[in-house]
Order: structure tokens, then sequence, then C-alpha cells
């Protein structure tokens, strides 16, 4: 098949277009920098931190808010948080570092076991008799660490490589659960409610498919690894992904409807629930939180006491 735009042999198709290398990098690289202008994701006086964990998602968007920081001139760095997963975060671990060192971008880790006591290996071995599922566990203590680490760190917007397939995951994931107060708090810049702890999310790989960012890596030469953590095949977001892309195979555009349907219902929703979920200060360790302790704190108590 040839590129819709050149003669070129065409690595990609999508929308009744097709792309050559060179096109399909130019393809993404606008979408990319389309969603942070339409939705004024960045700012010239932001401070910008980037979670990385490695992956190629999270060195996907790293290399985007590079380019579109060395444009504007505006500071960033990258934040990795060590969940400790053996055999698995130390080789994304590493290809974050070789990365960073190419592009000379600087970068810090926080760890589980620096800030927790324990990695998060040793937390699932606690969970498991407690009912908790390893995602849980990791997911609320990654996003405490990353939103302190950031604030720390003095940034004031939080990057991560979440992209079109995340997106629609996790609003079905809410609808099936039945929690749209959740799906307030989606959208391509996280968060309804302003607390000065809190440093705001930006996801600009918003409307980029997983299949798109996986072509970006590879075409682009990154050296990472492509292999997934061994602790997603038993999420409930696994079984919706793969439901999400056999869908996808049989009605191309599925995960882009999805987003889009919600994106005409989002402003809706922060309208109805912007008053029901105010933010407090945790009273343990004083981030935000919405009830008197942040879940953080709950699973340290129940997991990390030794
Ligand atoms: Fe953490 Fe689950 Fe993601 Fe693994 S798959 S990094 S355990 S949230």
């Amino acid at each position: 098949m040839e590129c819709s735009s050149c003669s070129k042999k065409a690595v990609y198709s999508n929308q009744g277009r097709s792309y050559c290398k060179d096109h399909f990098l130019n393809y993404f690289e606008r979408k990319v920098f389309r969603t942070i202008r339409k939705f004024s994701l960045i700012k010239h006086e932001d401070k910008i931190c980037v979670a990385a964990s490695g992956g190629k998602d999270s060195l996907a968007v790293l290399y985007m808010i590079m380019l579109y920081c060395k444009k504007y001139n505006i500071d960033f760095f990258a934040l990795n948080i060590d969940e400790g997963i053996a055999d698995y975060r130390n080789h994304t671990i590493n290809d974050l570092k070789k990365f960073c060192k190419k592009y000379n971008i600087t970068y810090n880790i926080i760890s589980f076991k620096e800030r927790f006591g324990f990695t998060l290996d040793e937390l699932i071995k606690k969970g498991i008799e407690k009912g908790k599922k390893p995602c849980t566990v990791c997911g609320i203590l990654r996003r405490t660490l990353l939103n302190r680490g950031a604030r720390e760190l003095g940034a004031t917007k939080l990057v991560t490589g979440h992209n079109l397939d995340d997106e629609s995951q996790a609003y079905l994931m809410n609808l099936f659960l039945g929690s749209m107060k959740h799906s307030a708090a989606l959208g391509p810049i996280t968060g309804f409610n302003v607390n000065n702890k809190f440093v705001p999310r930006i996801k600009p790989l918003y409307f980029i498919s997983e299949k798109e960012t996986r072509l970006f890596a590879f075409l682009k030469e990154f050296d990472v690894h492509f292999s997934e953590c061994p602790n997603i095949e038993l999420s409930f977001r696994a079984k919706v992904r793969d439901k999400l892309n056999e869908l996808e195979l049989l009605r191309g555009g599925t995960k882009n409807g999805i987003v889009n349907a919600f994106l005409e219902v989002l402003p809706t929703l922060k309208e109805k629930y912007k008053n029901t979920k105010s933010f407090d200060y945790c009273e343990k360790c004083g981030d935000p939180c919405a009830g008197k302790i942040c879940n953080a704190c709950v699973l340290e108590e129940e997991l990390c006491q030794t």
C-alpha cells in the first residue's frame, strides 16, 4: 500500500488514510502538539514533570514533551517511580536512563522501598491474604508518590503517557462500576477541583492509540523493552482492554468513538460533581484527600506495618 501523501510504502493506515514512515511521524507529532494546544495543557510559565516508567508510552510522551518544551523554552524533567517489580521495572528503568542520557534529560527516581519501606512485590505478598489486588496497591501508592515527587521537585504539571486506549478503558470501567463521579476526573487534564498540593495531570497522548505509540517507538528506534508488567493480567483493566481490542478489530474507530462521546458529556459531569468531591488534606501525611485519611495512608497502615 502507498502513502496517501507521497509514493512511498505505507507503514500505517487509519480512517482511510495511509502513512509512510516520515508522514506517520509527522502525523503523530502534529496530533500530540494539537492536543497540547487545544486543551491548553502547557503554559509558558509551567515547570513540567514527565512521569516516566521507561516503557514505550512514557518514552514517547517524554520525547514529545522534550520537543515541545525545547521549542517554547519550557523547563521539564522526568520522574520515575520504582515500585520494585522484579525482572520488569529494573529493565524499564535502565531503558529510561539510557534514553535520558542520549537526549540529555534530567531524571529523578523515587522508590516504594525508600518511601514505604517495602517493594511492591513484598507488599503484594502481604496484601494477598487481605484480598488486595496488585494493581490496586500499585496504583494508589504510585499516584501518591508521583504527586509528592512532582510537587517536591517544583513541578506545576505532571505529564502521563495515558493514551486513547487507556482513556477508553477507564471510562468503560467506570461505567461498568456505575461510577460517573470518577469519570468526571478523567479527560486530557485530570481533576476537577483546585488544590495547591495536587499537581494537575495532563495527557498529551490523549488521542493517540496504543498501536500508534508502539509504532512511533519502533520507528524512532527507541531502545525499549516492549514487555508488560507481570501483574497486568490479574487486573479488571486487562479484561476490558482485551474486549475493547476485539471490538476495535470488528469496528475500527470504536475507541475514538468512546473517547469522543465521553468528551461531549465531560463538561456536564464536571459541573455536576464539582461540589461533591471537595478536597481536604490527609490528617496523617497532609496530601490532598477526599476524606480524613488518604488511600495511601490507609494502605500503609494495612500493609506496611512490620
Ligand atoms: Fe502497577 Fe498493575 Fe501497572 Fe504493574 S500493571 S505497573 S502492578 S498498576
